[in-house]
């Protein structure tokens, strides 16, 4: 594949860097990332791996766009309220960028419908707003050996790790079991910053990038927390034992997907 002149200019600045060169850019191209999610994390995400010329991105919600997304949902515009989230997004990466092939699911994640929906894909955003959906995407990624990012925010604070299959530990390595149903409450209950979807998904597409490239260190063994009000990142070492987990570990209990009861208020949207 020779690239026009167009997409020589487009992409000059990642051809530049020794990291991507033509060679990388290529692997973009040829790339496939699904995003779980077509909001505060998912908006961000999807856009920067469009910009960045993944080839084939598949944006997955079963949602409509509301005004209340607006504050932080950036893929979204206000003329999008009403319109399904998935073709509202596509619409936005193939205005930033036409190289991009967008597949869009406007469906929620199941465990009737993940295991179909991630296994023509190199890599996983999870960019859901719910417990239930982070450990079936989690369990899923890992019975599919798929390399997926987790990250979740609300308020101020934001988190983020990235799963490697026999790199490091998995989610479920990490959190185990979903809290009580509203044990924790959610972005409508407790707001967040919208800028903060902003960094922690833009980390994601970073990390989505890296792995395609094959280029860095990813956040596989590790959980990155954000606090925006202290200004302070932390990267917090998990412990790399993971032969205990009831997913990825050496006799797992877990070996079928779980559909987790849903919070009352899931389903907004980061
Ligand atoms: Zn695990």
């Amino acid at each position: 594949m020779a690239f026009t002149n167009e997409q020589i200019e487009r992409y000059s600045r990642h051809i530049i860097l020794k990291e991507v060169g033509v060679k990388g850019q290529k692997k973009l191209l040829n790339a496939k990332v699904l995003i779980i999610g077509a909001g505060g994390l998912g908006a961000p995400a999807a856009m920067y791996l469009a910009a960045a010329g993944v080839g084939t991105i598949g944006i997955a919600d079963a949602d409509e766009v509301d005004l209340s997304n607006l504050q932080r949902q950036i893929i979204h515009a206000t003329a999008d309220v009403g319109k399904a989230k998935v073709q509202s997004a596509k619409e936005t990466m193939e205005a930033i960028n036409p190289d991009v092939k967008v597949n869009t699911y406007r469906t929620f994640v199941t465990s009737e419908n993940i295991m179909d929906l991630i296994k023509d894909y190199d890599f996983v955003i999870d960019g859901t707003d719910n417990f239930p959906a982070k450990f079936l995407i989690n369990d899923a990624c890992v019975m599919a050996k798929k390399p997926f990012s987790h990250a979740g925010i609300i308020r101020f604070q934001g988190q983020l790790m990235t799963y490697v299959p026999g790199e490091g530990p998995c989610y479920r390595c990490v959190f185990k079991n979903p809290p009580p149903k509203d044990a924790v409450p959610t972005c409508k209950q407790a707001g967040v910053i919208g800028a903060m979807g902003g960094v922690i998904g833009s980390l994601q597409a970073m990390e989505a990038i890296k792995y395609i490239l094959g280029i860095g260190n990813l956040l596989t063994g590790y959980l990155l927390t954000y606090d925006a009000l202290k200004m302070e990142f932390r990267k917090v070492k998990l412990p790399s034992e993971t032969s205990g987990c009831a997913v990825c570990g050496t006799h797992p209990t877990i070996t079928e997907l779980i559909d987790y009861e849903q919070a009352e208020c899931d389903g907004v949207g980061l």
